[in-house]
């Protein structure tokens, strides 16, 4: 199995072989952080096929196009009602997310910025329908660059969230110059509640995304989201680093 195919923001500490699948391990301090199973015949490669991470770290867990989620996924999904028009069914999302969200959003208010949840948790099922839809209407070049695959998506979390913004009654959201300074704003303080802006511009290279200045993913507390944004961070350059 090409142990090479390992993304190379993370250190392999232990490998062991079992049937079919190869387990490598992280550990820090002789406890186990995060397990990846390979499953060789995925994809037609060494795919990264499960995932585990401990519970204390358990808002650190890593999602992207090459680590796929586990399920059952135990993160408690409770509801949210957002007052964007066009969301209506994705808008719940994990409990603390839900929380912090809460209070992110009333800063935001609080400083001119009337801010929603344009999408935050979604299925599998939903995330597939996502992706068949904007397959059909992008073609399927697009829907790889720009769509994560269902199973490899953090809003399948509920940890992840994609904001809008009301402006003059007009409800602003993805790419749009009227944004700009909401998303400055946006990014320089979402890491006070335990935020990261998980797509950044320079960092494409390594989160296999485009710039994505309105997703902001959920990491449980400020303290880590401030070392992974003070720093121009992240997550993976994080995982890498302190673990
Ligand atoms: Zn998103």
């Amino acid at each position: 199995m090409a142990i090479a195919r390992v993304p190379h923001y993370l250190k392999v500490s232990a490998v062991s072989e079992d049937g079919v699948y190869e387990t490598i391990e992280y550990t820090k301090n002789g406890s186990l952080l995060l397990g990846v199973q390979f499953h060789p015949e995925i994809e037609g490669e060494s795919y990264l096929f499960d995932w585990l991470i401990s519970s204390c770290h358990k808002y650190l867990c890593l999602v992207n196009r090459d680590f796929a989620i586990q399920y059952p996924c135990n993160y408690k999904i409770v509801e949210y009602h957002s007052k964007y028009s066009k969301c209506v069914n994705d808008s719940n999302m994990e409990e603390n997310t839900y929380l912090s969200w809460q209070v992110f959003k009333k800063f935001l208010y609080e400083n001119g910025y009337d801010a929603e949840v344009e999408s935050a948790y979604r299925s599998k099922e939903l995330q597939e329908k996502i992706y068949q839809k904007i397959e059909q209407e992008e073609g399927s070049e697009y829907v790889r660059e720009h769509v994560a695959k269902p199973g490899f998506s953090e809003h399948e979390l509920g940890l992840a969230i994609d904001i809008c913004l009301k402006k003059e009654d007009e409800w602003l959201s993805g790419f749009d110059e009227r944004l700009d300074d909401f998303y400055y704003f946006l990014k320089d303080n979402c890491a006070n509640f335990g935020f990261i802006l998980r797509y950044p511009k320079g960092k494409e290279k390594i989160t296999k995304y485009n710039y994505e200045p309105w997703h902001i993913r959920f990491v449980g507390n400020k303290e880590i989201a401030h070392s992974i944004m003070d720093n121009h961070k992240i997550l993976e350059e994080y995982l890498s680093e302190e673990y």
